[in-house]
């Protein structure tokens, strides 16, 4: 796709799903995993910048950019050359049994942009659920603990050991039989429903420390400072800080899981930075390499004591993940994370008066470019709509839009970073046309 005026906005010019998407679609449904879930029938074939072009020449623009991760993007140049140019030089060599300097540098890069000043450790993997493995890994064998805490309504992945934390959908946990014991969930905060931080910190003191679980047996307690598949619930910063001194008062770890509020997501590094907090551990893919598979668990370096062989992953810290990811870095720092406060505080205030002019929207909230708008049938009973949130998220990409829902009612807005004012207007419009011609069906 050659990017021009034009292309930086949608035109659609088929029905869809087109001609060649339909069959593609009916292909998928027979060969491909029934597991996975797709709103709506898009079949891309390339991308540039945040517009998505699909087989029959349909071009999107993308306010979901691959669930969060494509931070500077689709195929932003400076990316895509570092790719190139590490691909002709060296594909992989496993940094778990040889070393390589890039997987050095960027380790140093992302130890000194990591909240505190402790020095930092860093373990590299494919996924965010890898991230999460190895943090309840290093967790468990730095402070000979074994128990976990964890919110109702997180993510932190799908793996065995990372679903025992995830409590966003039964459905994700459903069929699978019993999993990791000792993984005890405590309420989220949610200053919308009234849910506040002093209730939910005491929810843990009074109630799981307490009834069910000593402190000194806890290892970690997990946190997503925004919380991402579980609707773009925002803590408050006194939740965090208040986790935090809980975590240091009992020697628990804090895990903060920034794989999707991280890299700049929110306007600054990283969600922690608005609270202020350290936590022992973060935890960070999706955004980190623009599309490229890579996570990584930034620990204190002190906390990080495992000998060799205790965790590994053959492919984590691939060479050509890595140089995505330093491009990216760069990127992020030079620009883009500021575009993300920017062009998110614009939205934000486009939107503001929505929940005023529109009946089924109760709240919006976010920071840069990781927004949630809460869809409601009820706006004095907050009721969650979660049919009229899918209506409103299939017509908007009958009309060019790509939004993704979080939650059981929540659209997210999580757009590339690098979108402009005019990108942001098409898109707030297209959601408030979409919204308003659901609002009339209720
Ligand atoms: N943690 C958070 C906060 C996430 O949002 C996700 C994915 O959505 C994960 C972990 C799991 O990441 P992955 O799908 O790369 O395993």
């Amino acid at each position: 796709m050659i990017e021009t005026t034009e292309s930086r906005l949608p035109r659609l010019i088929t029905s869809l799903p087109g001609p060649k998407a339909k069959r593609i679609v009916d292909l998928d449904a027979e060969f491909l995993s029934p597991s996975y879930t797709r709103s709506y029938p898009l079949v891309v074939k390339t991308g540039r910048g945040a517009v998505v072009e699909d087989v029959d020449g349909n071009m999107f623009l993308d306010f979901a950019a691959g669930i969060a991760v494509v931070a500077t993007g689709h195929c932003h140049p400076q990316v895509v050359a570092a790719i190139q140019k590490q691909a002709a030089e060296l594909i992989h060599m496993s940094g778990t049994d040889f070393y390589y300097s890039n997987l050095v540098e960027f380790a140093q890069k992302l130890a000194s942009i990591a909240p505190g000043k402790a020095p930092k450790r860093v373990y590299f993997g494919n996924s965010g659920t890898e991230a999460t493995e190895a943090a309840m890994k290093l967790a468990r064998y730095h402070t000979k603990r074994d128990k976990f805490i964890a919110f109702y309504g997180c993510f932190h992945g799908r793996t065995m050991g990372s679903l025992s934390l995830t409590a966003s959908k039964s459905v994700q946990r459903k069929g699978f039989g019993s999993l990791l014991g000792g993984v005890f969930h405590a309420h989220y905060p949610d200053t919308y429903r009234g849910l506040g931080s002093a209730d939910c910190l005491g929810y843990i003191e009074d109630e799981i420390f307490k009834h069910i679980v000593d402190p000194q047996d806890v290892a970690a307690i997990f946190v997503e400072p925004v919380q991402g598949e579980g609707g773009y619930v925002h803590a408050p910063v006194e939740f965090l800080q208040g986790l935090e001194k809980m975590c240091r008062k009992n020697g628990i770890l804090l895990v903060a899981d920034e794989v999707q509020s991280g890299m700049g997501r929110t306007g600054k590094w990283w969600a922690s930075d608005y609270a202020g907090i350290e936590p022992d551990i973060m935890l960070v893919a999706k955004g980190i390499a623009s599309g490229m598979p890579l996570s990584a668990m930034i620990a204190r370096a002190d906390i990080m004591n495992w000998k060799p062989g205790a965790h590994a992953s053959t492919f984590g810290g691939n060479p050509v993940c890595i140089a995505a990811g330093m491009a990216t870095f760069d990127l992020l720092e030079k620009k883009y994370i500021e575009n993300s406060r920017r062009v998110g505080e614009y939205i934000l205030r486009q939107t503001s008066d929505w929940p005023g002019r529109h009946k089924i929207v109760g709240e919006i909230r976010g920071r840069g470019l990781m927004i949630g708008v809460e869809i409601v049938r009820d706006q004095k009973t907050k009721e969650r709509a979660h049919a009229l949130r899918e209506r409103i998220v299939e017509l908007a990409f009958s009309k060019g839009l790509l939004v993704l829902g979080a939650g059981e009612n929540t659209v997210r807005l999580a757009p590339p970073l690098m979108i402009d004012e005019e990108q942001a207007d098409f898109g707030v419009r297209t959601l408030e046309t979409c919204i308003t011609e659901v609002e009339r069906t209720v």
